[in-house]
């Protein structure tokens, strides 16, 4: 070895650790592949962490791989892209929006689903915030999210023998993440307070690199700190209501605390759902230290807020009582110079309705410029519900707008995906994602053949299936199923393949396929035409009805008639989400219409070439076409919920059986089901370019966030 070799060596390692804490490697599978091959047992058991595989691999090590050249090479290669895609001057952002501006656009969100192994998200809610700044960094947005660090983070979720959900929460240690303590130039942490009652609460802060974006994770988990506001962060949502409004203080008026004490000054505050609405009054606070009039501060914090509301229903919106709100903000809204009922009257419907509780909601549409639903029907049912609010009869002028979620294409893809696109369609169409040109492409059989597609199919439905033998194995155990069949007969990779996966609220009633069981199971079992489902999802733990509902499933799975026919994946987050979503033909989503304002999983499946099959809610009433996947259900909706279940259910297994089912088995001499291609085809030219999250983000970006005066 000599000196200049060992130089680009160390400085390979050295790109290593940028590149483990920059969570651009979650959506780049080269980088993903270097980690992998480091430490491929580590990979696995971290949960496919490239922080926690470096830092088990010694430097001496390291220096020792590297020394095959191949690798380097690799390793360089990846960095080279790395540091390109950094300094990227000609991003959209850029070419689009005019001039030097110096603006700054702070997202506020309760969670952030970035990746499975860094467990700060719940839901639909933080995939979507995870997506957003995912897509902000390839736009090139100056972008800087806030939410809080989860030590605990959500809980996992392990089914016992009676297929009752059981919960744990292991301890995640912030130094094995890839999320980085704040600290100033001599070490030490940089923190901010608040008041939380009469008590003063310190925290710090996690960096989270994501891309060319920022998130600051707050902490309460300090020294100086009562042992029960060190808990406030522990958990997803965790606690009672008291719990809530702690979180909410931390991550609105702590957030805003925080930013300032980096010296950030946003343009733009975006709260994503209601959770981190009290940022307003922080910034209400600030303006009236600087001696604004009452009426100049709130018009100033209006002019910078906008707000996101996720929640179709009233009674899904964060309220609390005048007692709760009077005892944890009495030394905040002293600072403010409000009184109990001054403040209360921020977050009520009728300002002086004394009974009113506070609605965080309320407090955001109050105090933002513009606020949206995320979907067409969303943003009607949202113009609705707060008609009387804003003091309209009519609907149509209350000031909500809609803009449609999507997903973070590249970071949902398999990366089977993403060599079939790469072939098909050259390296550079990765950039381009929300251009109709590129995707009208698709629909040319010379470019890309029939043959082809199906091949994609084949593969990914049997990578899944591999995947799931794998893990059902411990889990079978565990439930207590017997396993003396052999793995190979779990799932059959030449049947059609449902999936249904997503958090276990009722209104999505993952139960309402098995409504006509004999039926369900003659459909499932028939010999030259079999169906097979696979389930995922977790109850929230104080949902017993959800917790019924996995129960009934995991019923299901163990029935004899259904057994290796129906499975239920254990602990559905984002890694079991990307083998499910990629590997299925079919993604089923039956909700209560009008519950689901969105809904993204159902998006994440049509680059894959799976095809969906919904209820006319959220955002598949404005993608489906008639062609590009199929429809449960009409425009209605019933106010007898029982007899609308029975209809749906009814619905849903008639064109299973007409329409779905013999398209997939209908092939041609080469064994090839050509019309179920041709929708796959007619599924990505119109939805790929429309639900995606660079089409949302410049949305935002051309409707909210550049729209200020
Ligand atoms: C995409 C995703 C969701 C959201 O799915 P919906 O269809 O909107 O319910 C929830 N959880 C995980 C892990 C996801 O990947």
């Amino acid at each position: 070895m000599n000196a200049a070799f060992m130089l680009r060596t160390e400085q390979a390692i050295e790109g290593l650790h940028r590149l483990a804490y920059n969570l651009w490697w979650t959506w780049n599978p080269k980088a993903q592949d270097i980690f992998k091959m480091l430490s491929e047992r580590k990979w696995r058991s971290s949960n496919h962490n490239a922080v926690a595989v470096l830092l088990a691999i010694s430097h001496e090590e390291l220096q020792a791989r590297l020394c095959e050249r191949e690798f380097l090479e690799r390793i360089e290669n990846v960095l080279q892209e790395f540091d390109a895609y950094m300094s990227r001057q000609d991003t959209w952002y850029n070419v689009h929006t005019e001039g030097p501006d110096g603006r700054l656009i702070a997202y506020f969100s309760a969670e952030f689903g970035l990746h499975e192994c860094l467990p700060i998200y719940s839901g639909g809610l933080g995939v979507l915030a995870g997506d957003h700044t995912k897509s902000a960094s390839d736009l090139g947005l100056p972008f800087v999210g806030v939410s809080l660090f989860y030590r605990n983070g959500y809980f996992q979720q392990t089914l016992g023998p009676d297929g009752w959900q059981h919960e744990s929460y292991p301890l995640v240690d912030p130094k094995l993440l890839p999320v980085q303590l704040v600290t100033d130039e001599a070490g030490n942490p940089i923190t901010a307070s608040v008041e939380i009652g009469h008590s003063i609460v310190t925290f710090h802060a996690y960096r989270v690199k994501v891309g060319r974006a920022v998130i600051y994770l707050l902490d309460t988990n300090r020294p100086e700190n009562d042992l029960h506001y060190r808990e406030i962060t522990a958990r997803v949502y965790g606690g009672d209501s008291t719990t809530r409004v702690m979180q909410e203080i931390i991550l609105g008026i702590g957030g805003v605390r925080y930013l300032r004490q980096l010296e950030l000054q946003p343009t733009v505050y975006h709260m994503n759902e209601g959770h981190s609405a009290f940022l307003t009054l922080e910034l209400l606070r600030e303006r009236l230290s600087r001696s604004d009039t009452r009426e100049a501060a709130e018009q100033w914090v209006r002019r910078h807020c906008v707000f996101t509301t996720h929640t179709p229903v009233p009674a899904g919106h964060d309220r609390f009582t005048p007692d709760l709100l009077d005892h944890l903000m009495s030394g905040f809204r002293q600072s403010l110079g409000l009184e109990h009922q001054d403040l209360m009257s921020y977050g009520r419907e009728r300002r002086d309705d004394m009974q009113e509780t506070f609605c965080m909601t309320v407090l955001a549409l109050r105090m933002s410029r513009a606020a949206n639903g995320v979907s067409e029907l969303h943003g009607q049912v949202s113009r609705e519900m707060w008609a009387g609010f804003f003091g309209v009869s009519d609907p149509a002028q209350v000031p909500i707008g809609h803009i449609t979620n999507g997903v973070h294409i590249l970071g949902w893809m398999a990366n089977r995906t993403r060599q079939f696109w790469l072939k098909h369609l050259g390296a550079k169409w990765i950039y381009y994602l929300k251009k109709q040109a590129i995707w009208t492409q698709v629909s040319d059989p010379e470019l890309i053949p029939d043959e082809d597609i199906w091949a994609l199919r084949y593969g990914l439905r049997r990578d899944l299936i591999e995947y799931v033998r794998r893990v059902m194995r411990h889990q079978y155990q565990r439930m207590g199923a017997d396993y003396s069949v052999a793995q190979d007969s779990i799932l059959n990779p030449d049947a059609l393949t449902i999936g249904f996966a997503r958090r276990f609220a009722t209104y999505k009633r993952a139960p309402l396929f098995f409504k006509e069981f004999n039926r369900v199971v003659e459909i499932i079992n028939n010999p030259d035409r079999p169906v097979q489902l696979v389930f995922a999802g977790k109850a929230h733990p104080r949902d017993d009805m959800g917790k019924r509902f996995i129960q009934e499933i995991v019923g299901y799975s163990k029935n004899p008639a259904l057994f290796g026919k129906v499975v239920f994946l254990e602990n559905y987050d984002i890694n079991v989400a990307r083998h499910m979503i990629s590997g299925v033909d079919i993604w089923l989503n039956n909700p209560r219409r009008p519950m689901e304002a969105s809904g993204t999983s159902g998006m994440k499946i049509v680059i894959h070439g799976g095809l969906n099959f919904s209820i006319q809610d959220g955002w598949w009433r404005e993608g489906y076409n008639g062609k590009n996947g199929w429809s449960i259900g009409d425009d209605a909706n019933l106010a007898d919920q029982d007899q609308q279940d029975a209809n749906d259910a009814a619905f849903l297994l008639a064109i299973l059986e007409n329409e779905v089912i013999p398209e997939f088995y209908d092939r041609d001499e080469f064994g090839i089901p050509r019309k179920w291609i041709q929708r796959i085809r007619n599924s990505m030219e119109t939805l790929i370019p429309q639900f995606n999250t660079d089409r949302m983000v410049s949305d935002y970006v051309n409707m909210y966030y550049n729209k200020q005066d």
